[in-house]
């Protein structure tokens, strides 16, 4: 597959140094620049660059602070650095990597070099994207796989707990899907948990939710800063979905047609208080109500909400 061409943010006050750097790049890298710290700053933020060129000497902040506070951010942090100074000592070179640079190039500035540094490095990283998001993607579905989603319900609950807010978990199950691939054969059950992934990710519509595939026939949908109500009313939507879809299930129990049962686990932030939760009670919850929602007859979905009593006991409502 072709990819686009990686991007270097250039932050150096030296319109000069910049346009030599640029000139030597372009033809085969997109290239961003900036002249001051702060907008730089902004640049490494919004404009996902696979590399920073870093100059050192800066009148409003210099280059080794820079770093720091790239390294300090969560969203800049694993972008590679490469200082380009004219500091050219040991200790000046040795402080970089301190830093967290992943190389160091002097000026004046052997362009051969400059060039074959950009390269490794804005190959290594794609890369490392690459494989990060290999690691975390359900090969079949191309969902989200468990790992990633034991890593967001771990995020999304620290959030909620800090900035006291609310949050729920939807655990999706297809009903009946043994007798689907004992009679439609193993093939045709991993065509069905590809429809099934498509379909749910038609209905979560915000970029801040996470679909999940769970494992199996089973499905997660974490939903950071949602009520009560919003989270049934997607739960809803996904049973009506498939009740319009009817993707063909001869061996249900109940319709020939496939359907889901979905339980609901909710942390609501009125309930909150001084209290905080851990991400295994939201999900025990969840799973206490998709087995109400499968006792229940299943094609529906069923709520539990936690209800976090003191700062260090939590039950949930049963
Ligand atoms: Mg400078």
């Amino acid at each position: 597959m072709p990819q686009t061409p990686a991007r270097v943010l250039i932050i150096d006050d030296d319109v000069s140094t910049i346009r030599l750097m640029a000139d030597a790049l372009s033809s085969d890298y997109e290239v961003v620049i900036a002249t001051q710290a702060e907008e730089g700053f902004v640049q490494a933020l919004h404009s996902s660059p696979d590399l920073i060129l870093l100059d050192v000497v800066m009148p409003d902040m210099n280059g080794f602070d820079f770093c720091r506070k790239l390294k300090a951010d969560a969203r800049t942090q694993p972008i590679p650095v490469i200082f380009v100074s004219a500091l050219d000592t040991v200790s000046e070179q040795a402080r970089g990597f301190e830093l967290g640079c992943v190389d160091y190039i002097t000026k004046p500035i052997a362009f051969p070099i400059l060039l074959a540094r950009v390269k490794t490095h804005t190959r290594l990283y794609r890369q490392t994207l690459q494989l990060e998001s290999l690691a975390a993607t359900d090969p079949l579905t191309g969902l989200a796989n468990r790992r990633k989603f034991d890593e967001c319900i771990q995020h999304e609950v620290a959030r909620a707990n800090r900035k006291r807010c609310s949050i729920a978990l939807l655990i999706i199950d297809i009903d009946d899907f043994k007798p689907f691939n004992d009679h439609y054969g193993h093939g045709k059950g991993d065509d069905c948990l590809v429809r099934v992934a498509r379909l749910l990710r038609k209905c979560v519509g915000r970029a801040t939710d996470t679909v999940s595939r769970l494992g199996g026939e089973e499905f997660g949908v974490v939903l950071p800063d949602t009520d009560v109500e919003g989270a049934i009313s997607l739960a809803n939507e996904i049973i009506t979905l498939f009740n319009e879809e009817k993707i063909p299930h001869h061996y249900a129990t109940q319709h020939d047609y496939l359907t889901v049962s979905i339980g609901v686990g909710i942390l609501d932030d009125s309930k909150l208080g001084e209290a905080s939760i851990d991400p295994r009670s939201l999900i025990d919850v969840a799973d206490e109500a998709l087995y109400q929602a499968k006792e229940n007859g299943r094609n529906c979905s069923k709520m539990q909400v936690l209800q976090p009593l003191s700062p260090t006991g939590i039950v949930s409502n049963l």
